[in-house]
C-alpha cells in the first residue's frame, strides 16, 4: 500500500466525517462482508421519550413517580425518558434505597417500603413475575415499534411503559446502499425480539439478532467470524464496546462513548450511519489504486 494514496484516502474521509484510526483500518474495511449494527443509538438516535403507561392496583401518577424514583438513579435512556416525563408531569419523586441496576435486564430498589423492579419482561420473570395480563397490549406497543419496560411492585407485575426512540436520518438510505455493494446487514440489540423485527423491516433489515444481553454482544461477532466472514461492528459504546473490540472493524458513533471512540477503527463523526458505506466505497476504491 502506497503511503500516499492511503493519506489521500484520510483525508477524504475526515472530509466527510469519517475517521480512519489509521492506514490498517482502511485496509480491512475493504475485507468487510457483514456490518452488525447496535440498534439503540446507532440505527435509533438513541433519545427515547416515554410514549404510554399503563397500571393497575394504583394511581397513575403514583406509579409514574414510584418508577422514575428508580430510574433517576440509572444512566439508561430508557431511565432517562421515563426521569424525563416524570418531571414533565411535575411529580415528586421518592428517594430509592438499595439501589441496583443489572446491565441489560433493568433495575431494582426499594421505594417507600415497596420493593419496585422495572426492566425487560425476562427481568421480571428472573425475580418470579407474572406478566402474562399484560401481553396484549405489549405486543401492541412492539407493534408500533415501541421499547416496553415492565414493572412490579413487592413481586406483582403493576404496569408496563413504552418509550420511542426514533430512527436516524438517512439510516434506511445507508443500509439500501450497504445491500447494493453486497454487504450483509445485521441487527444486535437488547431489545424484543418483536420491536427489533418491525423497526428492522422498517429499514430493510433482513437479519435480527434481538434479546442479546450486553455480555453476549461480542459472542455473535466472534461467531460471524467464526462462519468466515469478515465482520465491521457499528455502535455507540453503550453495552458494544467490547463487540467494538472484537469486530475486524469497528465503528464507533461520534455521537457515543469515549471508550467507543477510542478503540474503534472508524469513526463516524455525527453518526451518520451513511458513512459506513461510505467508508467501504473509499476503502475499496483505495485498495484498488494500490494494485
Ligand atoms: P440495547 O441493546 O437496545 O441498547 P440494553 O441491552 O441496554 O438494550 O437493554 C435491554 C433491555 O433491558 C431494554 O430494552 C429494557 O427492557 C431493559 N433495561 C435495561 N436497563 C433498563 C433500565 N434502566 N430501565 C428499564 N429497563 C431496562
Ligand atoms: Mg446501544
Amino acid at each position: 500500500a502506497t503511503p500516499i494514496s492511503m493519506t489521500v484516502a484520510m483525508g477524504q474521509g475526515a472530509h466527510a466525517g469519517i475517521l480512519f484510526r489509521n492506514a490498517e483500518a482502511i485496509e480491512r474495511m475493504r475485507e468487510i462482508d457483514t456490518v452488525v449494527v447496535d440498534k439503540t443509538g446507532t440505527l435509533t438516535l438513541g433519545r427515547p421519550t416515554l410514549t404510554d403507561f399503563a397500571v393497575e392496583g394504583m394511581e397513575q401518577d403514583e406509579a409514574v413517580a414510584l418508577v422514575a424514583g428508580v430510574e433517576q438513579r440509572s444512566e439508561h435512556p430508557i431511565a432517562h425518558a421515563i426521569a424525563e416525563a416524570a418531571k414533565a408531569r411535575g411529580l415528586n419523586l421518592p428517594t430509592p434505597e438499595n439501589f441496583e441496576a443489572i446491565n441489560g435486564l433493568g433495575v431494582k430498589a426499594d421505594v417507600g417500603g415497596k420493593r419496585v423492579l422495572v426492566g425487560s419482561r425476562d427481568f421480571l420473570m428472573l425475580h418470579g413475575v407474572d406478566t402474562q395480563s399484560w401481553h396484549h397490549r405489549v405486543e401492541d406497543w412492539r407493534a408500533q415499534a415501541k421499547t416496553v419496560v415492565f414493572f412490579a411492585v413487592n413481586e406483582i407485575a403493576a404496569g408496563i411503559a413504552a418509550v420511542a426512540d426514533p430512527v436516524k436520518e438517512g439510516t434506511s438510505e445507508a443500509i439500501a446502499v450497504l445491500k447494493h455493494l453486497d454487504v450483509r446487514v445485521v441487527m444486535l440489540t437488547g431489545d424484543s425480539r418483536r420491536t427489533a423485527d418491525v423497526i428492522a423491516r422498517y429499514l430493510g433489515i433482513d437479519e435480527v439478532l434481538a434479546e442479546v444481553l450486553p455480555a453476549d454482544k461480542a459472542d455473535h461477532v466472534k461467531r460471524l467470524q467464526a462462519e468466515g466472514h469478515k465482520v465491521a461492528m457499528a455502535g455507540d459504546g453503550i453495552n458494544d464496546a467490547p463487540a467494538l473490540a472484537q469486530a475486524d472493524v469497528g465503528i464507533a458513533m461520534g455521537t457515543g462513548t469515549d471508550v467507543a471512540m477510542e478503540s474503534a477503527g472508524v469513526t463516524l463523526v455525527k453518526g451518520d450511519l451513511r458513512g459506513i458505506e461510505r467508508a467501504v466505497a473509499l476503502s475499496r476504491a483505495t485498495m484498488r489504486n494500490i494494485r
